[in-house]
């Protein structure tokens, strides 16, 4: 029997599976369809459901292919889908992230404030991260970085000839595994200005992992687009 469950705009199919020979229920993706495996049939799977929702929506997004970091009333952060629920508040506005139950608190004034503000928080968030793990990365390899920026464009890492890396403005979005490879890559173009065997040589020290994060990261989408409703009129949505 299948049926399906609707969280958090996302519409998940789903189906029941009896099993007599397990002990405790378990979720699990086949495809795009979650298998609710049980030794006795569940008289609520709804509610199982919604009870793993981050999972849910996480591994959904996966096995799907389609994790943008961007969704209407949700984000990605360190992997992670997050809810966004804004509240009503006339003052500067504030963005709270809270880990524990995958949610984004905002507080603003209007929708376009709202978005502004996560995007603000987001760009801090990754030229903190990116910073910290590139001159820990560039001292484990022996070289000196000249500066680290964060900048809003389709690439997620550039190096040039003086040293100076920057990344894109929403890695701290990526898994952290995904973007400490991201990280990797660009500081051992501080060594090798090219992508030779050398070069790949210095990415597996400092990230053994690189083949398959490296083929990971493509499933990520960090174009920025509205969070909120009511975005007209914000000058930055669709463009890069
Ligand atoms: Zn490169």
């Amino acid at each position: 029997m299948s049926d399906s469950v609707t969280i958090d705009g996302i519409t998940v199919g789903y189906s029941q599976i009896v099993r007599n020979d397990i002990r405790n229920t378990y979720l699990k993706f086949d495809g795009d369809t979650l298998l609710l495996i049980s030794k006795r049939r569940l008289k609520n799977p709804q509610e199982l459901i919604k009870k793993h929702k981050t999972w849910v929506i996480k591994n959904y997004l996966q096995v799907t292919g389609k994790m943008h970091f961007f969704d209407e009333g949700r984000i990605f952060y360190q992997g992670t889908p997050f809810t966004v629920e804004r509240q009503f508040y006339a003052g500067r506005p504030r963005v709270s992230i809270n880990s524990e139950n995958s949610r984004v608190i905002v507080k603003a004034a209007n929708d376009i404030s709202a978005h502004a503000a996560i995007v603000k928080q987001i760009r801090k968030k990754s030229l903190d991260y990116s910073a910290s793990q590139a001159n820990a990365k560039a001292a484990q390899i022996g070289v000196n970085i000249s500066s680290v920026k964060v900048r809003k464009t389709k690439r997620w890492g550039a190096c040039n000839s003086k040293k100076s890396i920057s990344f894109n403005s929403f890695i701290s979005m990526l898994p952290t595994d995904i973007s400490d490879y991201v990280v990797s890559h660009e500081v051992a173009h501080l060594k090798e200005l090219n992508h030779s065997k050398r070069f790949w040589d210095i990415v597996r020290e400092l990230s053994p992992e690189y083949k398959r994060l490296r083929k990971e990261l493509q499933k990520y989408d960090n174009t920025e687009r509205p969070i909120f409703n009511n975005m007209e009129g914000y000058p930055d949505i669709g463009h890069i």
